[in-house]
């Protein structure tokens, strides 16, 4: 069988070369021997479906000699096992079934050709999901970088008071006058350390920031948010009123650096680009 090796090449595999050999014996053959027993048909059909597989492994080869730029040397082998195909196809030998049959293997590929198909089909969903998250956590991870981190409380409200001395004590936040019910926003992210009664600010809420900074806003008609929620600036929390110690509808606001120390609300604001 040295004829069906290509020189320098991958041979044919051993079962291939005795497929092969029946095949050639058989084409001999074929204007002597008797037409097959019925008995043997049977096997006939399973000798074809194997010599299918010949094929069916022979083109696999080939195409792997095609991509492999050896074209020329391998594109025999497939027109070989086709003949050897052709021929089980009418005849009846019973010595190439012996041979052939233990090769039955390759049929069951076929089965896991479809399992590989349907694992690839899997896996591209897979990819679409996994690429369908990631665009979203990009979008997600834009919008945020856009997102500001610090705005202005009240933008509704006009100022009208400031940090500092007034009227013989001392003023420790900022008063945004605004109607009743004007929406109060979260001025940066943080966590809601208290909402409710205050003495002196009617209701308060407090919202600590992830450097420390608390943030306190005052005399709120009414709150939003309860302890131990996260908020992001911009996040209504409340709305204006007039409650505790105030003169008229607005929110105080109050800015304690590290969490205690009261310091002035407007320039905290401004160097975060936020002008009142
Ligand atoms: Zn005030």
């Amino acid at each position: 069988m040295a004829r069906h090796r290509s020189p320098g090449g991958q041979a044919p595999s051993p079962a291939l070369e005795d497929a092969l050999d029946g095949a050639v014996v058989r084409v001999r053959g074929t204007h002597r021997l008797p037409p097959p027993p019925s008995a043997l048909r049977g096997r006939v059909v399973v000798a074809a479906v194997a010599a299918g597989a010949f094929a069916a492994a022979a083109a696999g080869s080939t195409l792997q000699s095609l991509a492999s730029g050896e074209s020329d040397t391998k594109v025999q082998p497939l027109a070989s096992a086709q003949d050897a195909s052709a021929s089980f196809g009418v005849g009846g030998d019973t010595s190439v079934v012996g041979t052939a049959t233990p090769e039955l293997l390759p049929v069951s590929r076929s089965t896991d050709a479809s399992a590989e198909v349907e694992k690839l089909t899997d896996s591209e969903s897979v990819t679409n999901a996994r690429e369908k998250r990631e665009a979203e956590a990009a979008r997600k991870a834009a919008e945020e970088a856009k997102r500001p981190k610090v705005v202005n409380p009240c933008p509704a409200a006009r100022f009208t008071s400031g940090f500092g001395a007034r009227w013989g004590t001392s003023h420790n936040g900022i008063d945004l006058a605004a109607p009743i019910g004007t929406p109060i926003l979260a001025a940066a992210d943080g966590t809601v350390i208290e909402a409710g009664p205050a003495s002196g600010f009617g209701l308060w809420v407090r919202i600590q920031m992830s450097d420390g900074t608390v943030h306190v806003y005052g005399h709120m008609n009414d709150y939003s948010v309860r302890v131990g929620q996260k908020v992001k600036a911009g996040q209504q929390i409340a709305e204006v009123g007039n409650r505790g110690q105030s003169t008229g509808p607005h929110l105080h606001f109050e800015v304690w650096s590290g969490g205690s120390k009261k310091i002035d609300p407007r320039s905290w604001l401004r160097e975060r680009g936020v002008s009142l």
